[in-house]
């Protein structure tokens, strides 16, 4: 098999390299969101990746996976030519708002237009019981999806009109397919040639990272992963279980936080929240251990151009793409750098 990387290409312009008369397959990821963590900026969407597989005859566009749904991923997806209905499965790292907000408005579209079905796969961990007395439950999660169009008599009188879509609402097309993160990686989903499978990683209870591989390549996608130790001293603020999942891939997605908003920086950002996050240069590190020619950094912290994060001022001014991707440079990391912006994709075809 030969394996090759057409590069980064943005706002869907992409170009399918052919080499030759052998069937090709490719994988395209594209990121539906790239703002880091809960504020906004310029109209920015929330956490979100999308791996799609298929051959050059359609496109890349045989299986559709959804990484994450922040806000505003229905919008990213219609741009990118995959209507949230054509979903075959989505994928959660973790219970955080900013990487979850968007399903409702995804699921209540899907029930609107296409309550005939599929249903979509839910994958994401099993509930996680807390100490402090809470318990994070994505079952309860997609559960509840719908439940204010249900209280408001929404989904009701949307039934009156329609009585072919499903009574219990948007959740009822949600097949959960929970696991339970371990520290060696585990398949948690597959259909045909596309295989995905899962590792525990810390940020917050539950929290997992994914990899999908296919045969015209694989990616990782981090989601908001940190090393186990959270803070330091340590070898580094990436995950360890990431970078053992990330052996041998070729793209690596992942959330990314400068090394400005670290406690000498002059921000006031709390420093447990940055030490949960991967800064960009350990980022570098690892795509270069891991042997990946592509490192897309997604969910900025803080987002190129922004003059602050949420209430954190940067005292020097807004980070441009240039100052991740010095950050990144220090790693010494020499394959190719995506700084994410929406809609940024990298696509990977193969002749087999
Ligand atoms: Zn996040």
């Amino acid at each position: 098999m030969t394996r090759k990387l057409v590069g980064a290409v943005f706002f869907g312009a992409c170009l399918l390299v052919a080499t030759g008369a052998q069937a090709q397959s490719c994988l395209k990821v594209t990121l539906t969101g790239t703002q880091g963590g809960p504020p906004v900026f310029k109209g920015q969407a929330g956490a979100g990746t999308l791996v799609q597989f298929g051959s050059a005859e359609t496109k890349c566009n045989d299986i559709r996976l959804q990484f994450d749904t922040g806000r505003g991923t229905t919008q990213r997806l219609s741009q990118a030519g995959v209507p949230v209905g054509q979903l075959d499965a989505v994928f959660l790292t973790h219970l955080h708002s900013d990487h979850t907000e968007g399903l409702a408005d995804m699921m209540q579209l899907r029930w609107h237009f296409n309550s005939g079905g599929p249903k979509v796969d839910l994958v994401c961990s099993e509930e996680t019981k807390s100490p402090l007395g809470f318990s994070l439950s994505c079952a309860r999660f997609a559960k509840h999806i719908g439940d204010s169009l249900i209280q408001s008599g929404e989904i009701a009188q949307r039934l009156a009109e329609n009585k072919k879509r499903l009574p219990g609402g948007p959740a009822e097309l949600i097949v959960v397919k929970d696991f339970k993160p371990e520290d060696e990686a585990q398949k948690v989903w597959s259909k045909g040639d596309v295989s995905v499978s899962a590792i525990r990683s810390t940020h917050i209870a539950g929290h997992a990272s994914y990899r999908v591989d296919t045969p015209a390549g694989s990616v990782v996608i981090g989601g908001d992963a940190g090393n186990d130790m959270r803070k330091p001293p340590r070898k580094t603020s990436t995950s360890d279980q990431v970078e053992k999942l990330a052996a041998g891939a070729d793209i690596v997605v992942h959330s990314t936080i400068h090394p400005v908003m670290g406690p000498d920086g002059g921000t006031g950002f709390p420093p447990p929240i940055f030490f949960r996050q991967s800064n960009a240069t350990d980022l570098g590190h690892l795509a270069k251990r891991a042997g990946a020619k592509h490192l897309m950094l997604t969910h900025l912290i803080p987002p190129v151009g922004a003059p602050r994060q949420g209430p954190y001022k940067l005292p020097d001014g807004a980070l441009s793409e240039d100052d991740y991707r010095d950050a990144v440079s220090k790693s010494g990391f020499e394959g190719e750098t995506t700084v994410g912006q929406d809609l940024a994709s990298v696509m990977l075809t193969s002749s087999n």
